[in-house]
């Protein structure tokens, strides 16, 4: 093993059950801890959440820092960060993973900033390499590269943090793929004190309103998605009528949620969701760098563009140059036909 310390994800969960941002980055962080020939560690907090550590083994982590205490659920801020300071400061991890989620947004920079860290947010992907920093002539062995994309999505950009570790990043659900579990994989559980003042307790919850997502993009097989070419809302039927047709769900530009068309829930993209569907149908949609960052990983993508030279048609395997409102019920007839 190395002497540097290692990889460490915050895990999120929600009544217990662990969210997918955590298990896709416990997925990465294997990867990335078996370059730097570290460990990857869990850090679990909630009330009433062991039975989760077993989770965490089977996707890899090999110790679950187990913070367990009736003030640390429902999830705020400040107790959170007090506890993975206190676990940071004893135990040094080298790199400190988000999920760019609610709770990960607001945690991490706090973190951050108490332990000078630097922050790199909405990492698209991570990868471990050597810095040679010619400016200040210094070189960095082994760093964590943030990369993601900057000035509007215009370039991709790869961020080093030379500071004091952790290196700390957040990733969008999604992003990162999540490795099948193994049910043989076993670790060990370090069960945490919970210290905590009482300023660091002084915001209580009240009262929770949930509202359920109107849809579950990230598990969609098919995706039958509009944009701004669409034209207008009540044209949007056409892009339900596929959808349902093919039994997908129906996904967005953020042109189209723009312009009030559709919930944001649907929007793909950047500051949307990241989808792996098996078929992904673009209607309507240019393909800014934007849209496809969420996108590309699709098994087969169909653009249906108007616009020959539309950047969309670069990243489909199959593209139809022509008006929607035409070819979309000519797809619904001959599958229909078909079906
Ligand atoms: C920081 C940032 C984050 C962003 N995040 C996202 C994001 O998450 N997701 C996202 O989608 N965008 C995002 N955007 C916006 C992005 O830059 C684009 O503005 C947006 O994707 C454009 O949407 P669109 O392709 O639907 O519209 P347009 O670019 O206007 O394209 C419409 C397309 O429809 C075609 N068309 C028109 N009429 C028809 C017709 N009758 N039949 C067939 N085709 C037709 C046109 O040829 C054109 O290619 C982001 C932008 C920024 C700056």
């Amino acid at each position: 093993m190395s002497n540097i310390g290692n990889v460490w994800v915050f895990v999120e969960q929600e009544g217990g059950k662990i969210a997918d941002v955590s298990l896709e980055l416990v997925s990465r962080g294997v990867e990335l801890a078996q370059k730097l020939n570290v460990k990857v560690e869990a850090v679990l907090l909630g009330d009433k959440v062991a039975h989760g550590a077993d989770t965490l083994f089977r996707y890899g982590c090999s110790t679950v820092f187990l913070a367990e205490d009736p003030r640390l659920e429902p999830f705020t801020v400040l107790p959170y960060a007090k506890v993975i300071m206190d676990l940071i400061k004893e135990h040094k991890p080298n790199i400190l993973l988000f999920g760019a989620t609610m709770k990960g947004r607001e945690l991490a920079p706090r973190v951050a900033s108490e332990k000078m860290a630097g922050l790199t947010a909405d990492c698209t992907d991570l990868q471990i390499d050597d810095f040679d920093d010619k400016v200040n002539k210094k070189f960095y062995a082994n760093k964590l590269m943030q990369i993601r994309p900057a000035f509007g999505g215009n370039i991709i950009a790869t961020i080093v943090n030379t500071w004091d570790d952790p290196q700390m990043v957040t990733v969008r659900e999604g992003v990162m793929k999540m490795s099948p579990p193994d049910s043989s994989r076993k670790g060990k559980t370090v069960k945490v004190e919970v210290a905590l003042t009482a300023q660091e307790t002084v915001v209580k919850v009240i009262e929770r309103i949930r509202q359920e997502k109107s849809v579950n993009l990230k598990a969609a097989q098919i995706i039958v998605s509009g944009g701004y070419g669409v034209g207008a809302k009540s044209n949007f039927k056409l892009i339900h009528d596929l959808a349902a047709t093919l039994g997908g769900e129906v996904g967005a530009s953020r042109a189209a949620v723009d312009a009030g068309w559709i919930d944001h829930d649907h929007q793909v993209g950047q500051t949307g969701v990241t989808v792996r569907p098996k078929l992904y149908i673009a209607c309507g949609i240019s393909g800014s760098v934007q849209h496809r960052a969420g996108m590309t990983e699709s098994k087969k993508i169909i653009a249906i563009n108007s616009d020959p030279d539309a950047p969309i048609f670069s990243v489909a395997h199959y593209g139809i140059i022509g008006d929607l409102n035409s070819i979309i019920p000519m797809m619904i007839k001959a599958y229909k036909a078909k079906a």
